[in-house]
């Protein structure tokens, strides 16, 4: 039986779902895919499904196979990324309930999180998808800008 399931999310266009209760620590799903050495082309909705194993390798994530690519972005993930060889394990970072939208930091950088908006709700959503240790510089990026306008 399968553990995670694909539909509609209230955070962004189809999510990834528990089934069934995780541990913390437990592994949920693999992201998987071929591997390629030029970052994957975002498809025709401009979504990019892709992760980068270390720089310069990358899983292109965009088979219909690989369910994990759609595990949206949240600021208050509950699972997070761990590269394993030629995959990538998605990992609950807490126990997780059956039923609950499986999520992770997606952690782009500065660069890319200004143009990914964030909807995940969580409280302390910085409405732009950015990587954990890159929010408190993002914050501060943030204030600058407001105090210029
Ligand atoms: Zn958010």
């Amino acid at each position: 039986m399968n553990k995670v399931e694909a539909r509609t999310s209230p955070i962004h266009g189809i999510g990834l779902f528990a089934t069934r209760d995780f541990a913390k620590g437990e592994r949920v799903v693999q992201y998987t895919g071929l591997i390629v050495y030029t970052p994957p082309q975002p498809d025709k909705n401009g979504l990019v499904h892709a992760m980068e194993l270390n720089p310069g390798r990358w899983i292109d994530g965009s088979g219909q196979e690989n369910i994990a690519r759609h595990a949206n972005h949240s600021c208050e993930p509950n699972a997070e990324s761990q590269p394993d060889g030629d995959v990538i394990q998605i990992v609950a970072l807490r126990d997780i309930k059956s039923g609950e939208e499986i999520t992770f930091d997606y952690g782009y950088n500065l660069c890319d999180a200004l143009s990914h908006p964030c909807h995940c709700g969580a409280k302390g959503c910085l409405g732009r998808i950015v990587a954990t240790p890159l929010r408190t510089a993002f914050w501060k990026h943030l204030r600058i800008g407001r105090a210029r306008d």
